[in-house]
Formats: structure tokens, C-alpha cells, sequence
């Protein structure tokens, strides 16, 4: 006799249920996106015990009549697709007319609603699939679904459920996603009685974001950046975070199309990709991007929870993203701002001992950072050197002649033409502390700059922009060499002489030369007159080990921009080393031409700046 069976639908059902319905928080989602479809501008969330006693969802939408009601629970049943041609621009964020369905085949679902037009409310009963008739009741229109003791008759999948302040997590999460992505909602979240969230339709979005996010909230609206575009019909609008509220996880990045929270490679790789060279490695920005596109455009009938979607021109929407992040925090000032002690941290000043206070944790962080920052070459003596007035500059019009001392000059690109920076134009006054960092007075107070994290990120810009971009004359993008006097040999094992030779196109264009010199030995003949100051081999043996290393793929961007960041950082100027004041004038002017002299390429700022109107009060001035 055949062991095949056909499964009833209910079994069939409890199947399906277990690809939308994984925790609470998805009947969240599922039951506030059914109530957004339903044109609702209330939404009020009740939850219990972290939605495994009770998940309650309340809302003024359309309501159903009784016999929708009957027939909403049933699989497959929708109100929002009538034919296939529907499925090509779905406007709605359900569509699929299973998640009712799916909901009351593993709990207790009670849902009552009405219509506008009707007088009275229709209730109806669904026992883990056991459904009842629909019976009158007495209610507002709209509708209300309480779901009760999820996965009771499923203990394989109960058992799975985490605490409930963990599940209250996770509802938690999917309410903010829907919160944001519908700004004009009003939407409340209470657990085991207590209010989380009252959220106003009148709110502004950067108040919402406030309110929902889960960022200490250190002014978040204070460090989000606005950047629009409009192009192609694709509007875009970020609000980006500042390097310095970078997170160690992707998790504050929050994506939406069209009003539905999506996550997609090609947009984290286009946020990535426009904080390059912003953040410190493993750090992740904090994003709100609203995409609004016709919905012809992409296909979200990819995946069953629709988090994932298809869009038919995915370069378009890559590299309008990239554009529009890109250009705007390049534009704009993120120099990191020095946290003064706040008031209570001025109580500490005056003796008064706050222990384990904001104060307390600032100090730790700034002894920290100049701790880090220690010069590399022990200090003979600290030498006060006189600030410098600088009364008229004249815009340079000389390259600063290299030294041959072996500490690297500063110059980049200085061009004859270049306006006088306005950091130098007024009466500027400046000096070099523990031969490390820069101190320069501004017009708000002034400014710490980390000499080589600055000068690293000149040098960085200037490789960059010499490789990467196109030769004017159309020609091949390399950096300029110069040979060697005596050509500077060196042991190469064979793994080692393969790894150059399979990169000799690399090399090349680095303008480095290497060639055979015996057996197991290899010379350079040739090194970039923009590294004089790195040493040759040095250099090429650091590379070789950046060549060998399994992590980045050898065809790839990222190798030579971890190429040039290395390049960058030999050459530039070291902590601990002296520099003469026309070289710190040129790095003042360097900084000024450079697109984002706040960060070095490794991400790590460059200058910290300290307002006056702070220091005023921490001296009690106003
Ligand atoms: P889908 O949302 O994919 O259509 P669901 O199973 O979530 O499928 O819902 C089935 C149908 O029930 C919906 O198409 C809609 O007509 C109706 N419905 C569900 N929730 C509500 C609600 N809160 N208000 C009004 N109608 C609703
Ligand atoms: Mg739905």
C-alpha cells in the first residue's frame, strides 16, 4: 500500500505558517502591515508577556463586513490582487493572502471589525485552524485581532521562544521599522500594561527618529545628515548618520521602498561604499533611507516575509544612492566635536566626586585617545615652540622643496592658483605640541589636528586621485617612478616571487619596478617619487603580505585601496616628529583642498575641534 498521503489543509496550513510566522514579532508585523493596507491612521499594539500570552492589534482602517470576515482566515485569500497583472506593481504590502491564515492555524485568534457603513461589529473565533461562525458584536468601526497563546498546540516551536523581554525585542524592532516607514501613523506600543511607544501622526520624521531609536539617545537628530535626489523617478532621502555615531553592526541601517522595510546587497553595498574611507574598519554607519519609486519597477514577490526585493534596474538604483550619499557627506563638515564635561561634570572640577557620571566617562575616553596618540619616537624634551603669527599668507607659490632628512615633507597638492585657505587667512595663530599634534586657533575656538592621521589622508586623496581617475590624455593611470641609484635587492621565497609577478600589473602601476636578481632574489629598480619618503623594502615586503592575504580578493578594489592606504601611511608625516612652520602652514593648506580631511583612510578623525562658547562655560565665563 503507498505511504504517500495527501496533508489536510490545515496541516498544510501550519506548514506554510512556519515560513512568515517565526516569533511574535512576526504576527506584529504581519497584523500593523493588514492594518496600514486597510487604510488605518490609529494603530494601537497590546502585547503581553512578550506576545506569547496576548498580541493585540487595534486599528480604524476599512474594517471587514461578515462575510469577509469568514473568508479572510481562509488560505490564499486576499483582497488586495485580482489577477496575475496585479502582481506587476503591487502598491500594498501584503498581497499574498496567507498571513490570517497562517496566524490562526498555531494560536487563539479572536477578530472582531466593522465597516463604515455597517451599524454593528462581526466577530469571529479560530482555534488553531478550528474555525467559528461569525457571530454580531458591538464595536467601533475598524478592526481588532487578538491573538492568544501563539504555538500552544506546537510545543517543538514554543519551546524555540525566547524570554519575553527578548520577544518584546523583537516586537519592539518590527513596530519601529513600521514606524518610520509610516511617519504620518499614529501609532502606540504598550507591553504588560505600560505605554513603550506613544507616536504622534503630527511628529517630524527626525523627532520620530528620536523617539524610536534605540541609540543612547546622545542627540541622534543633531548627527543625522539630510541628503535628497530626485532623479529618474527615484527620490531618495538619507538621513545619515555621522562617523561619529558609528555602530560595530549593520543593524542601524534601516532601508524602505515605497514604505516597506526592505534589506538589500546592493544598497548596503552603496552606503558602504559612500562612507569609504569614513569610518574605521568593522564600524557601520547609521542610515535612514526612504526610497520612493514606481513599483513597476521592482518585484517583491521575492521572498515570503517581502524583506527582499528584485529591482529590474538594481545599477541605477546602486549608483543613484552611492551619488546622492556620497557627494552630501563630502560636503559636509564632520570633523569630530570635543564632548566638554556637561554641568554635573564641572561638580567633579570643583572636588565634588560623582562617581561612574558622563564626566567621569568623557575623561577616561579623552586620557585614552591621547594615550593612543603617544608620540612613536621617544620626546628629548617638550619644547614650547612660539606660536606663530601669520599675518598675510600669499597663496603658495612654490612646491616646498623635499628634505632629504629622512622625515617626510608635506606637500600635495598645492596648486599656484589656489585661493589663501580661509583657515590661514584672518590672523591664525598655531604651534606644534609633543611633536604630534597641531593646535590651531579658529574663528569658534580651536582645533586639534593628528599630524600623521592628517597628513595620511592627504597623501591617501592624492594616490587616489592619480590612479583612479583617467589620465586626461586617455593613457594609462600610474604613479610617476623614479630609479633607484643602486638598485635594492632582497630574499624572495618562489610563493613570494609568483605573488609579484601575478601583480606586475598592480606594480606597474604603483610604478614600482622589480626584477629577477638571482636565484631566490629579487631588486627593485624603480620606486613612486610620490613615496620617496616610504622605505623601498619596506614597502615591497609589506605588499607581498597584503598580496598573500586570503581576505581580499586579489582582482578587487579593495586591494588597491588597501595598497594605497598602506602607501599613504609609510609616507606620511609620524607621530613624534618635528615639523618646521612652513611645512605645518602646507599641511594647513593641504587640509583645506582635501575632499574629506576629517578622517584619515582608515577612518580615524584627523582633528578634534573645541569651541570657545564650551570652554567659556566650563571656565564659568557665561
Ligand atoms: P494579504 O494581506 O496578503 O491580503 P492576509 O491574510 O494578511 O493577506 O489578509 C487577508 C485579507 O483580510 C486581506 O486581503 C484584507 O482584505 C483582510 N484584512 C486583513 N486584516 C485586515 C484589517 N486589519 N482591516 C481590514 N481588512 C483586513
Ligand atoms: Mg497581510
Amino acid at each position: 500500500m503507498g505511504q504517500i498521503l495527501v496533508l489536510d489543509q490545515n496541516m498544510i496550513n501550519m506548514i506554510a505558517a512556519g515560513e512568515v510566522i517565526e516569533r511574535p514579532a512576526s504576527v506584529v508585523k504581519e497584523l500593523m502591515e493588514n492594518s496600514i493596507d486597510s487604510g488605518a491612521t490609529k494603530i494601537k499594539v497590546s502585547i503581553e508577556d512578550g506576545g506569547r500570552k496576548l498580541i493585540s492589534i487595534t486599528d480604524n482602517g476599512c474594517g471587514m463586513d461578515g462575510e469577509d470576515l469568514a473568508s479572510a482566515f481562509e488560505p490564499h485569500t486576499t483582497s488586495k490582487i485580482k489577477t496575475s497583472s496585479d502582481l506587476q506593481g503591487i502598491s500594498t504590502l501584503g498581497f499574498r493572502g496567507e498571513a490570517l491564515a497562517s496566524i490562526a492555524s498555531v494560536s487563539q485568534v479572536t477578530c472582531t471589525s466593522r465597516t463604515k457603513i455597517q451599524t454593528g461589529a462581526n466577530r469571529i473565533e479560530i482555534d488553531c485552524g478550528n474555525k467559528s461562525s461569525v457571530s454580531p458584536a458591538s464595536a467601533d468601526y475598524g478592526t481588532t485581532i487578538q491573538v492568544r497563546d501563539i504555538f500552544y498546540k506546537l510545543p517543538a516551536r514554543r519551546k524555540f521562544l525566547r524570554t519575553a523581554n527578548t520577544e518584546m525585542g523583537h516586537i519592539a524592532e518590527q513596530f519601529t521599522r513600521i514606524a518610520l516607514a509610516n511617519g504620518s501613523l499614529d501609532l502606540t506600543l504598550i507591553h504588560n500594561g505600560r505605554e513603550l511607544y506613544r507616536l504622534s501622526d503630527k511628529d517630524h520624521l527626525h523627532q520620530r527618529i528620536a523617539e524610536l531609536s534605540p541609540i543612547p539617545s546622545s542627540g541622534i537628530s543633531e548627527n543625522l545628515i539630510e541628503a535628497e535626489s530626485n532623479e529618474k523617478s527615484l527620490h531618495i532621502l538619507a538621513l545619515m548618520g555621522k562617523p561619529s555615531i558609528s555602530r560595530t553592526s549593520k543593524k542601524f541601517q534601516y532601508v524602505f521602498l515605497n514604505g516597506r522595510f526592505i534589506r538589500d546587497k546592493f544598497i548596503s553595498h552603496a552606503i558602504k561604499e559612500a562612507y569609504r574611507g569614513l569610518l574605521e574598519p568593522n564600524r557601520f554607519p547609521v542610515v535612514f533611507l526612504f526610497i520612493r519609486m514606481p513599483y513597476e519597477e521592482y518585484d517583491v514577490n521575492v521572498h515570503p516575509t517581502k524583506s527582499e526585493v528584485r529591482f529590474y534596474n538594481a545599477n541605477l538604483v546602486h549608483s543613484q544612492i552611492l551619488a546622492t550619499l556620497r557627494e552630501k557627506l563630502l560636503g559636509t563638515d564632520l570633523q569630530t566635536h570635543a564632548v566638554l564635561p556637561t554641568a554635573t561634570g564641572s561638580r567633579e572640577m570643583q572636588g565634588i566626586n560623582v562617581p561612574g557620571n558622563r564626566s567621569e566617562a568623557i575623561s577616561e575616553a579623552m586620557a585614552e585617545f591621547f594615550k593612543k596618540h603617544r608620540p612613536v619616537q621617544t620626546q628629548e624634551h617638550f619644547s614650547y615652540k612660539p606660536t606663530q603669527q601669520i599675518v598675510s599668507l600669499r597663496p603658495c607659490s612654490r612646491q616646498i622643496p623635499e628634505r632629504h632628512t629622512g622625515a617626510a615633507t608635506v606637500s600635495a597638492f598645492t596648486q599656484t592658483s589656489q585661493p589663501v585657505p580661509e583657515i590661514l587667512s584672518k590672523q591664525r595663530k598655531f604651534m606644534q605640541i609633543h611633536d604630534s599634534f597641531i593646535v590651531v586657533q579658529t574663528d569658534e575656538g580651536f582645533v586639534i589636528i593628528d599630524q600623521h592621521a592628517l597628513h595620511e589622508r592627504i597623501i591617501y586623496e592624492n594616490l587616489c586621485k592619480r590612479i583612479l581617475h583617467r589620465a586626461p590624455d586617455g593613457g594609462k593611470n600610474k604613479l610617476e617612478s623614479q630609479k633607484l641609484l643602486i638598485p635594492q635587492s632582497f630574499d624572495v621565497s618562489p610563493s613570494d616571487a609568483d605573488l609579484l609577478n601575478t601583480n606586475a600589473e598592480l606594480l606597474e602601476k604603483l610604478g614600482i619596478e622589480v626584477v629577477p636578481f638571482g636565484p631566490r632574489a629579487m631588486a627593485i629598480q624603480a620606486f613612486p617619487t610620490l613615496l620617496t619618503k616610504a622605505d623601498p623594502l619596506d614597502f615591497v615586503q609589506d605588499l607581498i603580505d597584503l598580496l598573500g592575504r586570503k581576505d581580499i580578493n586579489p582582482d578587487g578594489e579593495k586591494l588597491l585601496d588597501e595598497v594605497l592606504n598602506m602607501a599613504a601611511c609609510k609616507a606620511a608625516i609620524k607621530a613624534g616628529q618635528r615639523l618646521t612652520d612652513s611645512e605645518i602652514e602646507q599641511l594647513l593648506r593641504d587640509k583645506v583642498n582635501a575632499e574629506s580631511a576629517s578622517r584619515c583612510p582608515h577612518g580615524r578623525p584627523t582633528t578634534i575641534k573645541f569651541s570657545i562658547s564650551d570652554l567659556e562655560k566650563q571656565f564659568k565665563r557665561t
